[in-house]
């Protein structure tokens, strides 16, 4: 008998899954399902589309998905198309990789005001991401808050003052670029409530920003400490070591030197977003450090801007039927086991952290809880499936279907790009004639 898998998400944690089943030789069927018809998840619609060479890991996933193990069931929503109850009829084994693609709240007052645009939105409308295509965001401002001093954080403020020909071996959409290109955008704040130690932003990508054609990074020397000071961790230390080498080096450059300016504002703590309707501005307060805590001081300033981008990190949202911890914002589960049955991997299991291969050991350890509970199986998945979707009247889109997408958004690619995504799943699905 075989085990029958379903794993719901095709992103980094799905297929980390997958090939953890696949290498620990259970005897398995494993269903790769994505409500889109593309698969990889953030890695097509997070990784910045300057940052090509970290979606290369897409190549090992596709392995993965010509296993014999593996059936790519794309432009299948669950929830829509088929239950997580129909599933859990069907499989022996249903694994939740649903990700995290919603904005956590910075809990700031003005917040919904138009002109604040969270990182979830805002990457996904650079991304292509269909869903976030006509999301229109008005750039017509000189100013442009970034709240955050994550990677998320600093990939935006990068996206935002590169050039086109810049961009020009990314795969940033056309529309994006003409936006921003347009955009009278010249001073991007990235605000941190903490420290430049405190940072999370990791430093190949904060050394970008000191090699831009158009943008310079501005650094305040006043808030650089002289030293790290001992941390507990070695890895960090070595990390924020480097950072704040780069943060000196920074120094170094003024407003002249550029037309366009990334300001590392620390120690600033938005208190409140300005404006009527519109974002005119944001109020900060001043912060030190106590304790690992941003600890207001009582002195505010403000800065003047038109565009407010919380990159505070994402959330997922409830998945139905299955218990939600509202506060960390990921299922129940322990270990990565929800119930015996159904497990979860990935953003939906930890929140949102880490790198790409973070999620390898969530799929290592969903493999084994599969092994220990599943026995030999049984359930007919793949089969059970098929058919239900065929009744349905649901245009599955294989992995092959989706090589036939890939190779008409290579083929459409302006001169050193590597594609031109579809923006549309009606555009991607008419490739396939459907
Ligand atoms: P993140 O690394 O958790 O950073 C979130 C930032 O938001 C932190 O600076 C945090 O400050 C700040 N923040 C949170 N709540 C806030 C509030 N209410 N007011 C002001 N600031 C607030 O999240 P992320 O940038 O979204 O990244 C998510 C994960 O994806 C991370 O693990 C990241 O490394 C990864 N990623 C990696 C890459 C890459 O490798 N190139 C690119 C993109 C994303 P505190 O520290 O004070 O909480």
């Amino acid at each position: 008998m075989t085990v029958s898998v379903a794993i719901i998400g095709t992103g980094p944690a799905g297929f980390y899954t997958a090939d953890a089943l696949i290498k620990k030789g259970l005897d398995c069927t494993i269903d790769l399902i994505d409500r889109l018809p593309t698969p990889y998840g953030l890695i097509r619609f997070g990784v910045a589309p300057d940052h090509q060479t970290t979606k290369k890991v897409s190549r090992a996933f596709e392995k993965t998905a010509l296993a014999d193990h593996c059936r790519f069931f794309g432009n299948v929503e669950v929830g829509r198309d088929i239950s997580l109850p129909e599933l859990r009829e069907m499989y022996d084994a249903v694994v939740l990789a649903v990700g995290a693609g919603h904005d956590r709240h910075a809990g700031v007052p003005g917040e919904d005001k138009k002109g604040v645009i969270g990182s979830a939105a805002f990457v996904g409308w650079y991304n292509a991401h269909p869903d976030l295509r006509h999301l229109n965001p008005d750039l017509n401002s000189k100013s442009v808050a970034v709240i955050g001093n994550g990677n998320v954080a600093i990939d935006i403020a990068r996206v935002l003052v590169k050039t086109r020909e810049e961009m020009a071996d990314s795969d940033l959409p056309e529309y994006a670029a003409a936006a921003i290109e347009a955009a009278p955008i010249t001073d991007v704040y990235m605000l941190g409530r903490r420290g430049p130690i405190e940072a999370k932003f990791t430093n190949v990508e904060l050394r970008e920003m000191g090699e831009l054609k158009n943008a310079v990074p501005l650094v305040d020397p006043a808030q650089l400490p002289d030293e790290v000071g001992a941390l507990d961790n070695p890895r960090d230390q070595r990390l924020k070591e480097k950072n704040l080498a780069t943060l000196k080096e920074f120094t170094r450059f003024k407003s002249s030197d550029a037309p366009k300016h990334v300001h590392f504002s620390f120690y600033a703590n938005p208190v409140e977003i300005l404006g009527g309707e519109h974002v005119e501005g944001i109020r900060l307060e001043k912060t030190h450090v106590v304790d690992g805590r941003a600890t207001g001081t009582g002195e505010f300033f403000e800065i003047e801007c038109g565009l407010v981008i919380p990159a505070v990190g994402y959330r997922s949202l409830p998945v139905a039927d299955v218990p939600f911890d509202e506060k960390q914002a990921i299922v129940v589960h322990k270990d990565g086991r929800v119930v015996p049955g159904v497990y979860a991997v990935g953003w939906v299991k930890r929140g949102p952290s880490g790198v790409i291969s973070t999620n390898r050991p969530d799929g290592a350890m969903a493999a084994d809880h599969i092994a220990a509970d599943c026995g030999e199986g049984g359930k007919p998945g793949r089969v059970a499936l098929t058919k239900c979707l065929a009744e349905r009247g649901v245009r599955v889109v294989t992995f092959e279907d989706w090589k036939l997408i890939e190779s008409a958004e290579v083929a459409a690619a302006p001169a050193s790009a590597p594609r031109r995504k579809f923006e549309t799943v009606p555009e991607m699905l008419a490739v396939l004639g459907a």
